[in-house]
């Protein structure tokens, strides 16, 4: 696709898998519509930019050149996600507002900033300081967005900080979801999660929009609710790793070949592919239920165990002797897929999932049942979302991931409900199709997208 003058977009992801794979699946939208993307990334967890030839990257150095690296990946790994956030915050503020100066000041003209909401504020009174126009990515979906907009009102009524009494209590303000769904982290900052959450909703208001990695159909109440509450114009375009065929995290390498490989020798829909996305942490305790119930329930299953994944443990070191063995060609463990290839072969029959947003779609659009271990934040939301709206899969509670319960939820999700389950998430798999053909919602909604980034060209944004 040709780029043209006066079409740049300067892209600022956080820098986590579930993060930056939907910046860069936007970054490959803007760029097929004949943009130029700038992508500013933080040195934390910078990204190979020969995997994305097609932009340009830039590494933001962290506020205190010439030290150490504050944010090294090895502190970071068994890190409290919020402090980590606050942490990010505090070390690329600065040093993002000199490299996106320095950006905006070049020749070619920038039309906007689009920024991870997560960022909030710190990009909000940057891009106002240098005078460019900043949209908003939120990366998750609409209904978990709903619920972090609405904490003032759930601190307000009692539902948070959550009790162990109330778990299963109905909020009735934000039905289907239940106490315990609620978005929280963990954390021994509870006071600077709330501050995260409301600089995001508040980030996000100030926005000159927002633009959504959902789609109409699958979340139209959650989206009239947030777009209510914000009042900024809003862009549902997802699912956006479907725009196109050759986006930019289709890439493989040796081992994902070896994985479809061993995908290919499998019955259709006869694997279980057990993966907790790119940052949950778990027990050891958890990790040995995990792999007995997977093993137990004798289907073949694929699974992803991120190196210092388990705490206290390198990678595999503390399976059982003679586990790997045992069960042979019958399960594969590896450290990393290409999770959009795993989900498109036809042998995959479920995902048994943290729920994460970016698993959830994924999922959803190859019509694959999920069953739902939710570890954190708006994982919990999307769950309750795919067992009880959608209506395409189990939820298997992690405070219940016992052998036994493993092996039941498995068996059930692939045997007794798997007829159903699946006819329900084809049926959602139509719906995400449809939204990208020419009349449907998410090809109109990106028409609107364009339109409005090239307007900000005649606006004098700042004095
Ligand atoms: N992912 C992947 N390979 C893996 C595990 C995850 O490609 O082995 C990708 C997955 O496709 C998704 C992202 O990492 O795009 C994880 O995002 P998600 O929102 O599901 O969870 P998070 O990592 O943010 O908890």
């Amino acid at each position: 696709m040709e780029e043209r003058r006066g079409r740049r977009i300067i892209m600022f992801p956080l820098p986590f898998a579930g993060h930056f794979n939907p910046m860069i699946e936007l970054a490959g939208i803007f760029h097929h519509r004949g943009f130029s993307v700038t992508i500013l990334h933080t040195s934390y967890n910078f990204p190979d930019p020969s995997r994305h030839p097609h932009f340009t990257f830039r590494s933001i150095p962290h506020n205190k050149e010439g030290e150490e690296d504050p944010l090294s990946q090895s502190e970071t790994s068994s890190m409290d996600l919020i402090v980590l956030m606050l942490r990010l915050k505090q070390c690329y503020a600065e040093t993002f507002r000199q490299s996106l100066a320095e950006e905006v000041g070049g020749e070619e003209t920038v039309c906007c900033l689009v920024s991870d909401a997560i960022w909030g504020k710190i990009t909000e009174v940057v891009a106002e300081e240098i005078g460019v126009r900043r949209v908003v990515l939120r990366t998750g979906g609409a209904s978990s967005f709903c619920a972090f907009a609405a904490y003032p009102l759930l601190r307000d009524k009692g539902y948070l900080p959550i009790q162990d009494s109330r778990l299963d209590e109905l909020v009735t303000e934000l039905l289907p979801l239940k106490v315990k769904d609620l978005p929280v982290i963990e954390t021994k900052e509870p006071e600077e999660l709330y501050r995260v959450v409301n600089d995001m909703v508040e980030g996000a208001k100030s926005s000159s929009g927002v633009i959504w990695n959902t789609f109409e159909d699958l979340e139209r109440l959650s989206l009239m609710d947030c777009s209510n509450k914000l009042q900024v114009p809003f862009f549902p375009i997802g699912p956006f790793h479907k725009h196109s065929d050759d986006h930019p995290l289709k890439t493989k390498n040796k081992d994902d070949d070896k994985t479809t490989c061993w995908l290919d020798k499998q019955d259709p829909q006869s694997v279980v592919y057990a993966s907790f996305g790119s940052l949950a942490a778990i027990e050891e305790k958890e990790f040995l239920e995990i792999a007995w119930g997977l093993r137990n329930s004798k289907l073949p299953f694929l699974w992803v165990v991120r190196p210092g994944m388990v705490r206290g443990t390198e990678w595999l070191e503390s399976l059982p002797c003679g586990f790997l063995e045992d069960i042979g060609h019958k399960g594969k463990i590896v450290k990393w897929v290409n999770q959009l290839e795993v989900l498109a072969h036809p042998a995959v029959g479920a995902f048994w999932t943290h729920c994460g947003w970016n698993s959830t779609l994924e999922s959803i659009c190859e019509g694959v049942p999920m069953i739902c271990t939710p570890c954190f934040s708006d994982q919990h939301v999307n769950a309750r979302y795919i067992v009880d709206v959608w209506r395409v899969g189990m939820v298997l509670e992690r405070s219940k991931m016992e052998m036994k319960e493993i092996e039941n939820a498995l068996r059930s999700v692939m045997m007794e409900k798997g007829d159903e389950l699946r006819e329900r998430s084809l049926k959602l798999k139509e719906s995400a199709d449809f939204c990208l053909t020419k009349d449907g919602s998410s090809s109109k909604n990106l028409e609107k997208l364009v339109s409005h980034v090239l307007s900000f060209d005649s606006y004098a944004f700042a004095s």
